[in-house]
């Protein structure tokens, strides 16, 4: 009777060891399942390491890529190819950061329950925000200059547009070991750091609202530039006596010097950090690349070009593209994101009041120095920068938003070496918003 007892207890044992050891199986498919299912040996998902499944469109459904048995093709157009290639990444997996990578796991089709579903058959689709067709026109508008050009919805956080250039069409690679294809595996917008010249004013402005007091009723005085010890500040022009709105229309390198100092180094790293440019962000889980900014000396040059945007300042296209949709959202950033109807995370980035003061200025900067016949019946505000770059070169930026409730576009475009900013990037916007706004 007593061997029987012990030999139902050791039964019992065996019989709880299992279900513990299924709960332990279980609770690990579940945490790891999809890794397992996305180990590149999976032979039912990769093709010789490639990922053999799944179709990626934009937004409006136009097929970017789809790969299914070993075929693997890429967009109809060849300029939708050469403008999606960033964005869409590559089968060859040289583009790090394109949906193919990125979203690995979705084109495969993996859930919990069925695993990956190239074994049933299908492939899962990924929708991108993208507008192809948007992507092609910024695109040729760059015209064969190296540089990003990033547009959104700042109501959504949807990224409409994403084009980064060198690229090349994914069906016919070239030899990229010309300087031509200079880090041509490299999405810019997400990727690189610029030195942004006059674009930074927006940043060093937002700090002055809410720090010097009397910004609205002073007088700032530009004789061509400021002298700071034996360095001297030069600016682009004698702009003589000027209101804040003029400064900043202007882009009066004597102004900006002049509220530099009063602000200080750390207040205007401060706000630099504080609006996201010193860290990565994150757009749809990939990693976006911090910028940096030195300090300058109180009382040097160096703090005054700090703030002018010069220095070692230097920032992403993306935190770019993210400060100015929060300056038109009323101070709010609706974080950008590349896949369409995902849930997007909203940041406050400044107070309400301070939003619509820069607001305010940026749409006069069109008005009194941009020329609004330059952006035909666009509601555009905007901040132009012409970054030097210490060798005679200078990046061109243009960015801002559109003061549309029904085209509630923010954007940002760099164009390198693209020299003035008004002349070299303003067009480049200037097309897609177009574009954006005749056929949304
Ligand atoms: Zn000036």
């Amino acid at each position: 009777m007593k061997k029987i007892k012990n030999r139902a207890y050791f039964s019992m044992l065996i019989a709880l060891g299992l279900v513990f050891g299924l709960c332990i199986f279980a609770i690990r498919l579940y945490a790891n399942g999809k890794d397992w299912a996305m180990l590149r040996a999976n032979s039912s998902v990769y093709d010789e390491g490639v990922l053999d499944t799944g179709t990626i469109v934009d937004r409006n459904g136009v097929v970017l890529a789809h790969a299914d048995a070993g075929v693997f093709s890429y967009a109809d157009d060849e300029t939708v190819r050469k403008s999606c290639f960033h964005i869409v990444g590559d089968y060859t997996g040289n583009v790090g950061t394109g949906a193919i990578s990125v979203f690995s796991s979705k084109l495969a089709g993996y859930d919990f329950i069925d695993g990956v579903a190239s074994i049933s058959g299908k492939g899962g689709k990924v929708k991108l925000s993208v507008d192809s067709s948007l992507n092609a026109i910024a695109y040729k508008a760059l015209a064969g200059r190296k540089g990003a050009v990033l547009v959104s919805n700042y109501k959504t956080g949807e990224i409409l547009c994403m084009v980064s250039t060198p690229s090349y069409d994914p069906n016919n690679p070239p030899d990229i070991s010309t300087p031509a294809y200079e880090g041509v595996y490299m999405n810019r917008c997400l990727g690189a750091t610029y030195t942004p010249g006059s674009v930074f004013k927006l940043i060093t402005l937002s700090a002055a609202i809410e720090n010097i007091p009397d910004l609205y009723t002073r007088t700032f005085t530009c004789a061509g530039g400021v002298s700071l010890g034996s360095d001297f500040v030069k600016c682009t022009g004698v702009h003589g006596q000027q209101t804040i709105e003029q400064a900043l229309a202007n882009s009066c390198n004597s102004a900006f010097s002049e509220i530099s100092q009063e602000l200080g180094a750390d207040t205007i790293f401060n706000y630099a950090d504080k609006y996201g440019f010193l860290k990565s962000l994150s757009v749809s889980g990939i990693d976006t690349t911090a910028g940096n900014i030195e300090k300058g000396e109180a009382g040097t040059s160096n703090l005054s070009w700090m703030g002018i945007g010069q220095y070692n300042d230097l920032i992403s296209p993306i935190a770019m593209l993210r400060f100015v949709s929060a300056i038109a959202n009323d101070g709010v950033a609706n974080e950008p994101v590349i896949l369409k109807n995902s849930h997007s995370a909203s940041t406050r980035l400044m107070e309400t009041d301070t939003a619509q003061k820069v607001q305010e200025l940026m749409a006069y900067n069109v008005a009194y120095a941009y020329g609004q016949g330059n952006f035909p019946n666009l509601k555009i505000c905007a901040k132009t920068g012409t970054a030097e770059l210490g060798d005679g070169t200078s990046n061109a930026w243009f960015v801002g938003y559109l003061d549309d409730s029904e085209y509630p576009l923010a954007f940002t475009v760099v164009v390198e070496r693209g020299g003035g900013g008004l002349a070299n990037a303003g067009p480049v916007a200037n097309a897609v918003l177009q574009a954006a706004v005749a056929d949304s």
